[in-house]
């Protein structure tokens, strides 16, 4: 029987560990607060990850490691390779910490990107908001997430605001300039790679998001053949190219029919929470198979399925679970305003019950205008 260890201990490792259960692997978990709610499930180490002492003990009980968090130092990354395989690996920790490496290794893959530029000076972001165009965003390089660390720089005015917003991290975890782009919808395809090479990928996702955080994921998307291939070979590409083992997200952005990459999560992502319910094997499953060795599972749909995340509080359950087709994941976390507490999946037939069930969950829940895009697409 394998012990994993995973470095963080939230929602994400909590799934990863009910997902492991069945194939009879164990867990514990690092993480630097003691009320991570994985601690719930499984042992928890409550450390910091510059200590490489705390590490390199957590490391020597374990048979695999790997994450729940991407913003594991890379030394801390370094440190664990020395005493237990990790995965994913810490070049692909590291690349896809820093959104101008991975930008830089998407545009050297022939993914297509939005106009991107480095900024270390006020000067450099002037001269690179002319030439960009506006409008634009200014972006943290590292330890961004959900939409934090960014300014949107509507006019060159902007530019002073922007610089007092962000620049005294240019010379901590550095700055990116984007272009915007002006999308029609945002995808993302969940994919995974075993430790033989083997890749696979589910149906591509559709995201909504609110203020910069994910609020609802439709699967399938409503794409076409030549689109999903596109994804899936983008996906694919990045996994090769990183030695990738387990499962990742690559976020895209549709602008009249082509794709841009975002940015990639090297982890288990938000938009694969569906495939719990909606997919032959979830991205859980397939990412502890990924990194014990085992084979992969089939990543076919069951159906038709929307992911709704609960930010803040937990809607009423016994009024969600009234709706057919209503799956629930509550992670067992203190009320907080924006944390992510739980999720809900629907998962029905067709497209024609999904609409349905959306419309009964977001009266039963007062959340008419988190399912109303989705049920307008559908
Ligand atoms: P990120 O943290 O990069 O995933 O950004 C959070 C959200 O901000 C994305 O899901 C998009 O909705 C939006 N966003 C980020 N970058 C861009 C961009 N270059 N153009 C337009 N919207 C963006």
């Amino acid at each position: 029987m394998s012990t994993v260890g995973i470095l963080g201990g939230g929602q994400l490792a909590r799934m990863l560990i009910l997902a492991g259960a069945p194939l009879g692997l164990r867990f514990v978990v690092f993480d630097t607060v003691a009320d991570a709610c994985s601690g719930a499930l499984a042992p928890l180490t409550v450390g910091h990850y510059a200590d490489d002492d705390a590490l390199a003990a957590f490391a020597d009980g374990v048979d695999v490691a790997t994450f729940d968090f991407e913003n594991v130092p890379a030394q801390a990354a370094q440190t664990l390779t020395a005493h237990t395989f990790v995965a994913p690996n810490p070049r692909a920790l590291a690349v896809a910490q820093d959104r101008l490496s991975e930008k830089s290794l998407f545009r050297e893959l022939g993914i297509p990107v939005p106009p991107f530029a480095a900024i270390d000076t006020q000067a450099q972001l002037q001269a690179a908001v002319a030439e960009l165009g506006t409008p634009c965003i200014l972006k943290t390089r590292r330890l961004g997430y959900d939409g934090k660390g960014q300014f949107r720089i509507k006019t060159p005015a902007d530019v002073d605001a922007a610089w007092v917003a962000l620049g005294a991290q240019a010379d901590t975890v550095g700055l990116i300039l984007e272009g915007f782009v002006a999308f029609q919808r945002e995808l993302s395809v969940v994919a995974v790679r075993g430790r033989d090479g083997e890749f696979r990928a589910w149906p591509l996702t559709r995201n909504w998001h609110v203020d910069g955080v994910l609020s609802a994921s439709l699967a399938p998307a409503q794409v076409d053949a030549a689109m999903q291939a596109t994804a899936l070979s983008h996906a694919r590409k990045l996994a090769e190219a990183l030695d990738y083992v387990g499962v990742f997200a690559l976020e895209l952005f549709d602008r009249d029919g082509v794709l841009l990459a975002n940015e990639m999560a090297p982890r288990v992502h938000n938009s694969g929470h569906w495939t719990i319910e909606g997919s032959e094997t979830s991205q859980f499953e397939n990412h502890l198979r990924a990194v014990v060795g085992l084979p992969l599972g089939s990543t076919a749909m069951r159906g038709h399925a929307c992911m709704l995340n609960w930010l803040g509080d937990m809607p009423d359950a016994a009024a969600a679970l009234a709706v057919e087709g209503m799956h629930w994941h509550d992670y067992g976390k203190q009320s907080r305003a924006g944390r992510k507490v739980g999720h809900a999946t629907l998962r029905v037939d067709s497209s024609a019950a999904l609409a349905d069930a959306l419309r009964q969950a977001g009266e039963a829940l007062g959340r008419q205008a988190q399912v109303a895009p989705v049920i307008a697409v559908l």
